[in-house]
């Protein structure tokens, strides 16, 4: 799967998308990352990609034109006619793990990343398919939220986890929290292990954390329980 990252600061998610799981996944064929800088497109000869708002107004606005060109040359590049552009932005419907599979199941994606007060909506009219924001929350730039993005979907991708499996048994997966887990040693600070884990018996395992998935959905995340339940009873 291909992503295309329009950005002000290619260095920001050149660091973070090629390295660790994400970055062997890369060198494995599986991903490919194309950071893009929204500047090498401008037209203004002083490289300036922003300016005032109309109406007046705190702040600058990314303008139209580099933008355009910079998704322009993208498409170009891939010989497609629409590729679905995601524009990262505090305005758009929640990020969630339904979607992050969604958009998983595409061959390419573009992540749009805005700046300073945003972008020229005009611009964002005519590329735009999708609007997703991460949280309630104003953070200074799109970066970060296309990272975050980028990572939930690309974990999705066939032969990203070398144990495709525990994508299947995570939190989101089936509507509920995943259940605790241990690892070695069997007592750490005077705690030990829940037995049933060292008991061997798959059936008893599979019960205890179905058991402690539903307890802990529950407790931690009351609006994931009720509809879980009202889905199971219908
Ligand atoms: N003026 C905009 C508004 O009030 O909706 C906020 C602009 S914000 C300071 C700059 C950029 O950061 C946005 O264009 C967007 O790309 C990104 N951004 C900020 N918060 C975000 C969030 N919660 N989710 C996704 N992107 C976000």
């Amino acid at each position: 799967m291909k992503f295309h990252i329009l950005t002000l600061f290619p260095d920001m998610v050149d660091t973070c998308l090629h390295a660790s799981i994400l970055g062997r996944a890369e060198k494995g064929g599986h991903l490919s990352f194309h950071s893009v800088n929204i500047r090498d497109y401008t037209a203004d000869k002083h490289k300036k990609v922003d300016d005032y708002t109309y109406g007046g107004g705190a702040g600058m606005l990314m303008q139209a034109q580099p933008v355009y060109d910079a998704w322009l040359a993208v498409h170009r590049g891939a010989g497609r006619e629409k590729i679905r552009t995601v524009y990262v932005t505090p305005q758009g419907r929640t990020f969630t793990q339904e979607l992050a599979r969604e958009l998983a199941g595409e061959e390419e994606l573009i992540f749009l990343c805005g700046h300073y007060e945003g972008i020229d909506e005009r611009v964002l009219e005519e590329v735009v398919t999708d609007s997703v924001s991460i949280g309630d929350y104003v953070l200074t730039g799109g970066e970060l939220p296309a990272m975050v993005m980028i990572d939930a979907i690309a974990r999705l991708v066939p032969g990203v986890l070398h144990n495709g499996s525990s994508a299947k048994t995570e939190s989101f997966e089936n509507g509920l929290l995943e259940y605790p887990q241990y690892s070695r040693p069997f007592v750490w600070h005077g705690k030990e292990v829940p037995p049933v884990l060292l008991s061997g018996n798959h059936r008893l395992i599979e019960e205890w954390r179905c058991q402690q998935s539903l307890l802990r959905t529950k407790e931690r995340r009351p609006d994931l329980y009720e509809a879980y339940t009202k889905e199971k009873q219908e």
